[in-house]
């Protein structure tokens, strides 16, 4: 504590700045692997600070590279960081980091789509699921080819409450391409709504947080960066397996300029097509005609639900895969000596 009474010793000591770290690491980015830094510390704390109140945390941050967001997350008095990076060049640079901040940092050399993040967190910062979030935090500005997948992974893992999920509601904030990050957070009737917007908010409380100009990068990207923050929900809006959810909303978006009604066709085998679009439109209360970008979440939830009705009195009906029969019928119409027969 200095003489002006501020907590001095959660800030790290002097550092070499990033810009430093990746020359004295000779840290080029890879281009082929998206990799754009972010070396302006106010713009990493303004990440940071999106996150919440860090005091006292366990955050993951994911894919660190030369630890400009590390070093914002370092500072904010969190109880401790593990970082998962998977590029073997960032490790030493980070162990810099971590032996400025004795006791609080943590390096996994690894691959965050496989790395088990549940065995990671400490036990005792799990909060009923019920209750208010834990003190847990995702944090990462990752490739955009890594973090779609992977928002779309955790989604699951929301639904079935497990991965980093088994610890309660726990935050995330991340980066997406603008346009990913307008997409997540669309509201019913805009352009950008779409099964991605469906996905993350029947489950979460999505808020976008503010837009990073490609320029603040180095290398610049060729597009603008939004970042995202997602809480949870204690109770999700849609109440079916989150694979139904994905099918009926991965339909329904097939055909996006159209009627929902040509979407959700594709739900059911030629024979009963017309008739079951029909039966599951009428048990749902979904006009017809509008368009899947206007459905709200909770004409959705009466989808899925309706659709789950019609597969509990359907056989089959679920594994039922429209891609396949269309592919067969092809087959079908093929002349013989074209068949692919084995
Ligand atoms: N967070 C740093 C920043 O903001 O300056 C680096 C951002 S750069 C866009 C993405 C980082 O994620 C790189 O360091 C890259 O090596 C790392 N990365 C890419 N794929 C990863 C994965 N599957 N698991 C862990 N880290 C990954």
């Amino acid at each position: 504590v200095t003489t002006t009474g501020k907590m001095i010793s959660s800030r790290l000591p002097p550092l070499p700045t990033i810009g430093e770290i990746i020359k004295l690491y000779k840290l080029r980015a890879k281009k082929q692997l998206s990799q754009n830094f972010l070396l302006d510390l106010r713009l990493t704390d303004k990440i940071v600070r999106h996150a919440g109140n860090l005091k006292n945390a366990y955050v993951c941050e994911v894919g660190p590279g030369p630890g400009g967001i590390t070093r914002s997350i370092l500072n904010t008095g969190i109880a401790e960081l593990l970082v998962v990076e998977k590029d073997t060049r960032f490790i030493p640079g980070l162990q810099l980091l971590a032996e400025a901040a004795p006791g609080k940092m943590r390096i996994i050399h690894g691959d965050i789509l496989t790395y088990k993040l549940e065995r990671a967190f400490p036990k005792h910062f799990q909060n009923m699921w019920e209750g208010d979030p834990p003190n847990v935090h995702i944090i990462g500005n990752l490739p955009f080819s890594v973090s779609t997948p992977l928002i779309i992974k955790w989604l699951e893992n929301i639904a079935n409450r497990n991965g980093p999920f088994v610890f309660g509601r726990t935050q995330m904030t991340l980066t997406f391409q603008k346009e990913v990050a307008e997409r997540l957070t669309a509201s019913t009737g805009s352009r950008q709504r779409s099964r991605l917007s469906i996905m993350a908010q029947y489950l979460c409380n999505v808020k976008s947080c503010f837009t990073i100009p490609g320029r603040a990068f180095v290398p610049k990207p060729k597009v603008d960066v939004g970042v995202v923050h997602f809480v949870p929900l204690v109770q999700p809006q849609i109440n079916q397996p989150f694979k139904l959810v994905e099918k009926v909303v991965r339909h329904t978006f097939s055909f996006k300029r159209k009627y929902c009604r040509r979407g959700v066709e594709t739900l059911f085998p030629e024979a009963q097509r017309l008739q079951l679009t029909e039966q599951m439109l009428c048990i749902a209360d979904v006009d017809p005609t509008l368009r899947p970008g206007e459905l709200s979440i909770t004409q959705f939830r009466a989808l899925s639900d309706a659709y789950n009705q019609l597969c509990s009195e359907n056989q089959n009906l679920f594994t039922y895969d429209f891609r396949e029969e269309l592919r067969q019928k092809k087959l079908l119409h093929k002349p013989n000596n074209q068949r692919n027969v084995r």
